[in-house]
């Protein structure tokens, strides 16, 4: 799967302590800094839950 961090984020970081997948950067705000491998994907589907402002969307049609 493949997620990014739209312009939503308001950088609570709550995606950041559910997976290392993401990180805050520089603008405050969380990116996605690695591939997402399977085993990490279901951290990342919480993160996506856990998102306040539904920030992290899957990218559809993408490995
Ligand atoms: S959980 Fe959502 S709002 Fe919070 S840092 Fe992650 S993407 Fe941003």
């Amino acid at each position: 799967m493949k997620v990014k961090v739209n312009e939503n984020c308001i950088g609570c970081g709550a995606c950041t302590a559910i997976s290392d997948v993401f990180e805050i950067n520089d603008n405050g705000t969380a990116e996605v800094v690695k591939e997402i491998d399977e085993k990490e994907e279901d951290d990342v589907r919480s993160a996506i839950e856990n998102c306040p402002v539904e920030a992290i969307e899957e990218i559809k049609g993408e490995n």
